[in-house]
């Protein structure tokens, strides 16, 4: 019996299926990786339609008669130039809802280009080669729906961008009612729902793809926590939050002690093992605001938003009290932590916050491993006097 699981993508986890299907709840990286990937096809379009709009008004020269030419020249200009105000006006800064406005401005221009250009037509009667030319601009909502399928968006997303396209037809349908050829409309209509349907597939397959970039960017592969990558993202995103807000944020550097050793007693799989079980261990001590990071080898983060130092050092003592697992020997391992906090330690951007409690993990090393250093008052002072000599 065929499976019908396997004719699922595979690239993708059980829990992101339903992503395919709404933005409800997409993780942060995912929004703004797909915001960004929007903007830029927009923009790309943008460029494309500002020139080629322009460009088409030579065609329209050679078959049209002077008049029509010169009202839609003006039309196409007009066009053109909303076009090139989107490709030069539409900040890419990562957020969604620009991205859908400059998505809804794509398809606007050539909607309102396509009513004036319809309207105008209708006043003239074109045979030939001008009535060939004339047809193609009917064509319109049939590109824009095919357009469609260029962005990564989810089924709702698509649906909802699709749809004023679809009422608009039956609108216009609705006002030639007279006199009108109802089984051709039917099938241009029909035609048009299934362009959608395929546009549909085709932004959640992008979207599927994205999905599984986006996780194997911010995932490490070893151990499952966010990979150094995706702990950066998260590290800027909290700490741009905390110093608007003024909230707290604490962040710790986490390195194994020894674990060379480890590796020279036991071999590299062995490890490997220390490392998952490490992992698997600190997830569990803490919260689910916070977050693990695996910042390169045997070093981890832990990032702890909304966290006062104090706090941060609470729970830091339970983790250190807890251990993080044992050697094959069944020999405890140990880890030296250092602790820093955006507001008693006044970093001004992430990189020197995480600079502060690196430098204060060293200090636990060489104080003799297995313990947290963290913010002191004396320290404050020595550091100040240190700076005026
Ligand atoms: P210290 O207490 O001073 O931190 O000593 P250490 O031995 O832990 O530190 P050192 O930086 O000298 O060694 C880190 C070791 O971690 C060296 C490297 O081979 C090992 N390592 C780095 N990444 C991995 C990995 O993915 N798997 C395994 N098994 N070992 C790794
Ligand atoms: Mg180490
Ligand atoms: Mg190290």
């Amino acid at each position: 019996m065929v499976r019908l699981a396997d004719l699922i993508p595979g690239e993708l986890e059980y829990n992101e299926y339903n992503w395919l299907v709404s933005p409800y709840r997409h993780l942060g990286f995912l929004t703004r990786r797909r915001a960004s990937t929007i903007v830029n096809r927009v923009r790309l379009l943008a460029f494309l339609f500002a020139v080629l709009t322009a460009m088409w008004s030579g065609v329209d020269l050679i078959v049209f008669p002077f008049n029509l030419w010169f009202n839609l020249a003006l039309i196409r200009l007009v066009a053109s130039a909303a076009f090139a105000s989107l490709l030069l006006y539409s900040p890419n800064d990562g957020n969604l809802f620009g991205a859908y406005r400059a998505m809804a401005q794509l398809f606007a221009i050539p909607t309102i280009f396509f009513v004036a250009s319809y309207l105008l037509l209708g006043h003239y009667r074109l045979t030939g080669l001008s009535a060939a030319i004339s047809v193609g601009y009917a064509f319109l909502p049939f590109v824009l729906l095919a357009g469609l399928s260029i962005f990564p968006l989810t089924l709702v997303e698509t649906m909802c961008f699709s749809a004023p396209i679809l009422i608009a037809q039956i609108i216009a349908a609705v006002f030639r009612w007279t006199g009108m050829d109802w089984p051709s409309m039917a099938g241009e209509f029909w035609l048009l729902v299934l362009i959608s349907g395929v546009s549909v597939l085709a932004g959640m397959s992008q979207l599927g793809f994205m999905i599984g970039l986006v996780r194997q960017a911010v995932r490490d592969a070893l151990t499952g926590v966010f990979s150094r990558s995706g702990g950066e993202e998260v590290l800027e995103l909290q700490f741009s939050i905390a110093s608007r807000s003024g909230a707290k944020l604490a962040v710790a550097f986490l390195d194994l002690d020894h674990f060379k050793s480890i590796n020279d007693q036991y071999g590299h799989e062995a490890g490997d093992t220390v490392l998952v079980n490490m992992a698997r261990i600190v997830s569990r001590h803490l919260r689910r605001s916070d977050v693990l990071v695996r910042w390169g080898g045997e070093e981890f983060l832990v990032i702890m938003p909304d966290t006062s130092v104090m706090h941060a050092q609470a729970a830091l003592v339970r983790l250190l009290k807890a251990g993080f697992g044992v050697t094959p020997r069944n020999t405890p391992v140990t880890a030296s932590i250092g602790v820093a906090e955006l507001t008693v330690d006044k970093a001004s951007d992430w990189k020197s916050l995480l600079e502060i409690a690196d430098q204060r993990m060293y200090r636990a090393k060489q104080n003799g491993r297995a313990q947290i250093c963290g913010y002191d008052e004396k320290e404050r002072v020595e550091q100040a006097e240190l700076a005026m000599q």
